[in-house]
């Protein structure tokens, strides 16, 4: 089983590559990058003014299965991820139950086997049940197939569990991902404390419930060398921490998804439901800080925080809905349009977020299209328009603040180890 890829676009920032030429896959891997490769017996792509990137990957991603099967399953999951460019997920382990142990971690790589789309990669909880008191069997975790920790949803609120989980974590060298926020501050908070709360009087979430957060775990990431990577960067004030924690070279990275980068706490003032999510959509400034944040390096990934959740449970007062938005079929074409088509940052740049950074910061031997490299690849088309269409979504879920957005560029085709998983046609 041969495929060959002609005349695209071929960038892959691991290698410096940017250059138009074929790109010839067998048996799932890359097996040349060369101008003018004989396509006898093989199947072609004719990829003319496409763009051919490895495989992006999607290191924030809530499947819900086992548990919460109303909302998404790994199945429904990964369907979206294709279809929206991704070659691989990690998901969260916010289950139920909980992926605390290697039988869930292993009934995740077990589903994904059978139904999957596309690779999936397990997040093991930091604490049992991800209740912030014992630390979970990281290790079994890791022997399981687990890719990194994380209580995401649950901050760990004991500063000694959080210092014992990073220790621990560095036997292993496996990323701890926390979700940063520290909920005693702000009881009842909804949304964004600023000008739009006191308009909207909706309870607020200040921006310092993230960075006094972030502060303490750059802190303890000093002390014991473990690998501290901050889910879903939201504020100013947490940007310019970890600037300066990596100016100082602790080891600590961070990732910012697409809502937070095209978004305000303004959005709010529908009271639409799909503009809930944890952390909340933040003022301008913070936005801006983010885009800065993208453009000088600081932010390692974009990750969509995809948070399926049941029409009939966003359908009540906003007080009442849950957090969270779906996320990984609008993620790609909303970074092409507003970062590259608007020249924020450069294409190779984007492709080094969604794929060759997070691949290294999993730990993953993807996110390159060298030879030998698995043949996971995301094709693009930066002239194509999309418009977003919720009732399309191969996701279960339709919970999404960018309905109707009209969006030049997005992925066409998704090829995971060699095989189609999804085209545009
Ligand atoms: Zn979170
Ligand atoms: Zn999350």
């Amino acid at each position: 089983m041969r495929l060959v890829i002609k005349n695209g676009r071929v960038i892959d920032p691991a290698n410096s590559v940017d250059v138009q030429t074929d790109v010839s896959i067998e048996d799932g891997r890359i097996s040349s990058v060369t101008p003018d490769i004989d396509p006898k017996g093989a199947e072609v792509l004719d990829a003319k003014g496409l763009v051919i990137a490895p495989g992006f990957i999607d290191m924030h991603v809530h499947l819900r299965e086992p548990g919460f099967e109303h909302k998404e399953t790994i199945e429904t999951g990964t369907a979206a991820a294709a279809a929206g460019g991704f070659t691989g997920v990690a998901c969260m382990p916010n289950t139920n139950p909980v992926n605390d142990s290697a039988a869930v971690t292993e009934l995740i790589l077990r589903q994904a086997r059978d139904k999957g789309h596309v690779s999936v990669y397990p997040i093991g909880a930091i604490t049992k049940g991800q209740a912030g008191k014992e630390l979970g069997e990281i290790g079994e975790l890791v022997d399981a197939g687990a890719v990194a920790i994380s209580d995401d949803g649950h901050p760990v609120s004991d500063p000694r569990v959080m210092r014992r989980a990073l220790e621990y974590s560095t036997h292993f060298d496996i990323p701890l991902i926390e979700h940063c926020e520290t909920p005693e501050l702000h009881p009842g908070g909804v949304m964004h404390e600023g000008h739009w709360s006191t308009i909207l009087g909706l309870r607020g979430i200040p921006a310092a419930s993230e960075e006094i957060s972030v502060r303490r775990n750059i802190s303890l990431a000093e002390m014991t060398g473990g690998k501290l990577h901050i889910a879903h960067l939201s504020t100013r004030g947490s940007l310019e921490a970890i600037r300066d924690a990596k100016r100082r070279d602790i080891r600590v990275t961070c990732e910012v998804t697409p809502h937070h980068l095209f978004l305000t706490d303004e959005a709010v003032k529908d009271y639409d439901t799909h503009t809930k999510m944890a952390p909340p959509l933040r003022a301008a400034e913070d936005r801006q800080a983010l885009i800065e944040g993208l453009a000088d390096g600081t932010i390692d990934a974009i990750a969509t925080d995809h948070a399926p959740h049941h029409a009939d449970e966003k359908m009540v007062e906003f007080d009442n809905a849950p957090f969270g938005i779906v996320g990984l079929e609008t993620a790609v074409a909303l970074c092409l349009d507003r970062l590259v088509g608007q020249k924020v940052i450069s294409l190779a740049k984007l492709i080094e977020l969604l794929s060759t950074h997070p691949a290294r910061l999993l730990g993953l031997s993807k996110g390159t299209l060298s030879v030998g490299a698995d043949a996971d690849i995301t094709v693009l088309d930066p002239e194509k328009s999309f418009t977003v269409e919720p009732e399309k979504f191969r996701s279960k879920s339709r919970n999404t603040p960018f309905k109707d957005w009209q969006l030049k560029g997005r992925a066409v085709k998704t090829i995971v180890g060699g095989k189609v998983a999804w085209s545009a046609d």
